[in-house]
């Protein structure tokens, strides 16, 4: 019975390990991913309260409602803070560093801990203006990158 989780572990390890991360496919960001392969934004919302859950749940994280809907956000924020990425956390992204992960503050309010792209040479700007735009990350996914506005 011990070896029972690792056997189970091994075998999801061989059948889900792709050459990088992707994307997890829980039935609450299913609508999420979908928008991005879109270019849309989506964020859900409280039908009762109106409430933003990020990341999806599926009750709304405030009033615990299931009535929950999708819609576009604006695909405005601000950079709050970013770090760049000179030693990658997955052999996968090793071509790409230096990288810049990025906390961006949407116009929605909520916060996203995202990707930023930059002219090569230039220094992003704390509470500057950002905009989202959607890159093709492989396997039939897109996800949302962010640069300066
Ligand atoms: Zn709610």
């Amino acid at each position: 019975m011990g070896n029972l989780p690792n056997d189970h572990f091994v075998e999801r390890c061989v059948l889900t390990s792709p050459s990088r991360p992707l994307p997890l496919l829980s039935q609450e960001a299913l609508p999420f991913w979908e928008g991005c392969l879109k270019d849309q934004l989506l964020l859900q919302h409280c039908c009762d309260c109106g409430a933003i859950n990020w990341l999806p749940k599926s009750f709304c994280a405030r009033c615990s409602s299931d009535r929950l809907t999708w819609k576009e956000a604006s695909g405005d924020g601000v950079l709050e803070s970013f770090s760049i990425v000179y030693r990658p956390m997955n052999e996968a992204w090793a071509s790409q560093v230096p990288y810049i992960l990025a906390l961006v503050w949407l116009k929605e309010g909520i916060r996203m801990v995202t990707r930023l792209e930059m002219e090569k040479g230039r220094i992003p700007t704390i509470d500057g203006p950002v905009r989202v735009y959607f890159v093709d990350i492989g396997d039939g996914f897109k996800a949302p990158f962010w640069r300066p506005q």
